[in-house]
Formats: structure tokens, sequence, C-alpha cells
């Protein structure tokens, strides 16, 4: 249900709020200039003072998002987003730099360190994937819960060694509770004990049929010790990224979400986005979250500064006015008015959402389950 303060439909209409009081105390309405008063209502205010119906919803106040879908001839393919997730100490650190490793542009040289929670390779074949550096299933759920489904592929990893554990167990349910597409990696299948077979096995026990099995859900051996299958686990996930048509419009005003933020003491709020449509620039006014401010610069996961982010690229953003949320959506708009318009809404809105649900809030839901 959409709703609107009477102050400020009479703001919107240039009409006084005592006289829309006045007007609904006509209508057997006790309401006084700060309470909300339902669509209908407001309609029959409008009406009632002479204006122009136009529909005021959250909408006109807020971003939407969800109704505003881009023409499926404007849609180009995007790279996939992959998150690794497993059991504690099966290897997803490991996995995740072994194929940063394997990234065409940082080439033999490597030694580029990793400044942000996400990264970008170029495969031998000149596609592109993006990992997120999250690993951990809180930061995965997190996301989900606020709305932020950036993962279109998760990686599960079991440790050929020690095979299926609680956390693989909660992977494979969080996956399938997000709908995301999953690849089996087999890891460690350098190790003397690995039973990768077993693994296959045991999985069959939480309805994951891996494609050695003739189910559909692909496997892949790896060990991101030796780096053996990893060319072959790159592959499985650009063919699972083919298979699901993965496209955005890149021209556009750019949406991207937050995947991390922090305070910097010399260069101020830092956000590292993912942009999950249009194209991101530098000079681009935005509102993030509650914060807005304007592109500044971009730093690229190698640090290199660059001016425009397509989808799926994560960029770490500078000139944000204070430090947003992970799973905050980005969007640019055409105005520092308009920005600030968007934002101050959204404050109000959280405030409001705090004093009413205070004991209940999304934090605490966080805090257990992290
Ligand atoms: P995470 O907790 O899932 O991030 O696991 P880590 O990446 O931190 O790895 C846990 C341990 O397993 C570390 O000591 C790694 O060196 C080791 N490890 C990870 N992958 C492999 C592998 O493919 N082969 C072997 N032999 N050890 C591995
Ligand atoms: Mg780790």
């Amino acid at each position: 249900p959409e709703a609107i303060t009477v102050a400020e439909l009479a703001n919107r209409m240039a009409e006084k709020a005592a006289d829309l009081v006045k007007s609904l105390f006509k209508m057997g309405m006790m309401v006084t200039v700060n309470q909300t008063i339902d669509q209908d209502t407001a309609e029959l205010l409008v009406t009632e003072f002479g204006h122009n119906i136009q529909r005021v919803s959250e909408s006109d106040v807020d971003l939407d998002t969800t109704t505003d879908v881009d023409a499926e001839e404007t849609l180009q393919p995007r790279p996939p987003v992959v998150t690794i997730m497993g059991h504690v100490d099966h290897g997803k650190t490991s996995l995740l730099d072994a194929l940063r490793g394997t990234d065409v542009v940082r080439g033999e040289a490597g030694g580029i360190t990793q400044h942000m929670g996400a990264y970008q390779i170029k495969t031998k074949g000149g596609e592109l994937v993006t990992f997120l550096d999250t690993p951990g299933h809180a930061a995965f759920t997190q996301m989900r819960m606020r709305g932020a489904n950036v993962t279109d592929i998760v990686v599960l990893v079991v440790a050929a060694d020690d095979g299926i554990m609680p956390q693989t167990v909660e992977a494979i349910n969080h996956t399938r509770a997000a709908g995301v597409p999953m690849i089996v990696a087999i890891n460690k299948i350098d190790k003397h004990e690995a039973n990768p077979q077993k693994v296959r096995e045991r999985l069959l026990e939480h309805e994951v049929v891996v494609e050695a099995m003739s189910g559909e859900v692909q496997d892949v051996e790896v060990s991101a010790k030796t780096g053996a299958g990893l060319d072959e686990l790159i592959e499985k996930i650009l063919l699972q990224a083919e298979l699901m048509e993965l496209k955005a419009n890149p021209d556009r005003e750019a949406e991207a979400t937050v995947i991390e933020a922090k305070l910097d003491k010399g260069k101020g709020p830092l956000a590292t986005v993912l942009v999950n449509r249009g194209t991101l620039k530098v000079g681009d006014i935005l509102v993030v979250g509650t914060e807005s401010g304007r592109v500044r610069a971009m730093l690229d996961d190698k640090g290199r500064q660059v001016k425009a982010a397509p989808p799926s690229m994560p960029v770490e953003v500078l000139g944000i006015g204070g430090v947003p949320m992970a799973g905050d959506r980005l969007s640019v708009v055409d105005s520092e008015q308009r920005a600030r318009e968007v934002s101050s809404y959204r404050q109000e809105q959280a405030t409001a959402k705090r004093t009413a649900t205070a004991p209940t809030s999304l934090d605490t839901m966080f805090s257990a389950l992290a």
C-alpha cells in the first residue's frame, strides 16, 4: 500500500497543509500534517482541490527498478558473476587465488595485489568472469535478504579428502533457496587420500546429482594447489553462463549493488560496487542507499583508474557522501537535486522503519545468521 504524508502531498499540490487537514476533517478523517494517508484518500483530495490526478507513488520519490525493464533489443551479453561457497578449509580462498592467477590481463608477472572484495578475470578465450571474493554464507545470505541477488552462479567447493560437511549442506540449501545454479568443484584432488567419487555419491543424499552421476549439475575435479582442473572449471562456468543467456543493457544510466564499503582516512567513503546494468561513469551523480554523491574516480580490481564500468564489472567508487551498506543499491540520477530528494526520502524511510521495528530489525537477523 502506497502512502504519503499530508505535508508532502500539500507540497506537491502547492497547497497549504492546513487546508488539506481541513478537507480531510470534512471527510471524517482526523489527520495531522505529518501523518500518512493512503493513495485513494490522496487522490480524493487531489480531485477535491481541482488538480489533475497524478498517481503519487513511492516510485515518484524513490527509484523503482522493478517496473523499469530494459527493452529486449537493448540487451547485450554480460559476464557471469560467481560466488564460491563451501565448508571451512575446503579451499575457497585458495581457489579464488588460483582462479585470479589465471587472468590473462594480470599475465605471467602477477604480483598485482587484490584490494577489493571482487575481481574479474579475462580467460584465454577473451571472456570475462567476475568472482565475488566474499566467501562465506553469511555474506551471501545477507545480500539476498537485502534484496540484492547479484550472484549468477555458485561454485560449491568440496574437499575430496574431507567430503560433505555441515557447511557444505548449508551452502547447498542457500544456493537452492536463491534459485542459483551450482557447479561442484571437488578440490584437493592432489591429495592421496582424495576420494572424489565418494563426494559425488554423498551429494546424492542432498539431491545434488552431478553429471558424472547422470545428473544435471556440472562437476569438476580441481586442485587449487597444483592448478589442475582450473581451466575446466572456467569452461563450465562459461557454459553455464551461456545457458543462462545473461544480458544487460549497457547503454543507460547505471544501477549497481554495493559489495562492501568502508571509510578510508585519506580518500573518504569507498564503496566496491558491482554494476548490474548500464555503464557507471566518472562524473555520474548517484544515490546509494541513504547516501548520495558524484563519482569522483573509479578503480578497477587491479587498482587502476577507469572512466567507465559496464555490467558485471566490479569497481571501487570514490565520491560518495557517506559509507553505504553491503547490499545497497546504487542508482545514477540526472541531477543533484534528484539525488538529494531520493536520499532524504530513503533516510526518512529508514528512520521510520527503525522506530517501527526496532527489536526485529534485519541487523538482529543478520547477526543470528553470521
Ligand atoms: P577456506 O577456508 O575454504 O577458504 O580454505 P583455504 O583456501 O584457506 O584452504 C584451507 C587449507 O587447505 C589451506 O591450508 C590450503 O593451503 C589447503 N588447500 C586448499 N586447496 C588445496 C588443494 O587443492 N590441495 C591441497 N593439498 N591443499 C589445499
Ligand atoms: Mg577462506
